[in-house]
């Protein structure tokens, strides 16, 4: 009964299935991103991070307005600090 593990319960971890939806859609979007996405993965870095009020919410650095345009369009875009895969989270 209890023994479900918690893998990784730090605070703002993606949870399994909206990773597989968020890798699908980058793949679907942007094929050539696949090593890269996959080095992500392998690491221990995160591979995906919200745009959080103008910033990468894994690094915390500012994002350029035109590519929050992007974003927000519905466009992954790489960090230019830490190289996460960003997406614009409307909620
Ligand atoms: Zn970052």
């Amino acid at each position: 009964m209890s023994s479900v593990k918690q893998i990784g319960s730090s605070d703002v971890l993606i949870d399994t299935h909206q990773l597989e939806v968020l890798c699908e859609r980058l793949l679907h979007q942007q094929p050539q991103s696949q090593p890269l996405l996959k080095r992500l993965l392998a690491g221990s870095h995160r591979a995906f991070a919200p745009v959080h009020d103008g910033r990468c919410s894994a690094c915390n650095v500012t994002i350029a307005t035109a590519r929050i345009q992007q974003a927000k369009a519905g466009e992954f875009i790489n960090c230019a600090n830490c190289i996460v895969f960003l997406y614009y989270d409307p909620l």
